[in-house]
């Protein structure tokens, strides 16, 4: 059993605003958010990152999306939302088990990342 703090999400040991569940994902608000609208949707099994799927997870990886979509909607984002898969140093992933963030809200989010001076 991991101990992964979002494991321990998903096992109840650690509370937390949860949207949605059911046997392959769970859903649930950032505790850090950085739009007014921020919630996370994780697959139940222990994956640390984007940089570790196989063709196992195809249709878990699918079944987020999809659901991404859904979950997106319950959340009054109708008119669009961000989706943002951190992955590894370089993508500066902060927790290892696979998230995707859904971000929203009244306001257009303004673009993905600052440009760098030339
Ligand atoms: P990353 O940088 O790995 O893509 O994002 C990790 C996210 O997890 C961060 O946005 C952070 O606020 C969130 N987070 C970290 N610990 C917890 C927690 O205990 N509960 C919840 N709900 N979110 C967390
Ligand atoms: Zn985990």
């Amino acid at each position: 059993m991991s101990d992964c703090i979002f494991c321990r999400i998903i096992r109840g040991e650690i509370p937390s605003k949860k949207i949605y569940e059911d046997e392959e994902i769970f859903a649930f608000h950032d505790i850090n958010p950085i739009a007014p609208v921020h919630f996370m949707i994780v697959p139940k099994v222990h994956v640390a990152s984007l940089m570790e799927v196989d063709a196992s997870h195809q249709k878990i990886l699918g079944h987020i999306l999809l659901k991404a979509n859904e979950l997106a909607r319950g959340q009054g984002l109708e008119e669009g939302f961000r989706t943002i898969i951190n992955s590894g140093r370089i993508g500066h992933q902060e927790v290892y088990h696979l998230h995707v963030h859904i971000l929203g809200g009244p306001e257009p989010l303004g673009s993905m990342l600052k440009r760098r001076a030339p």
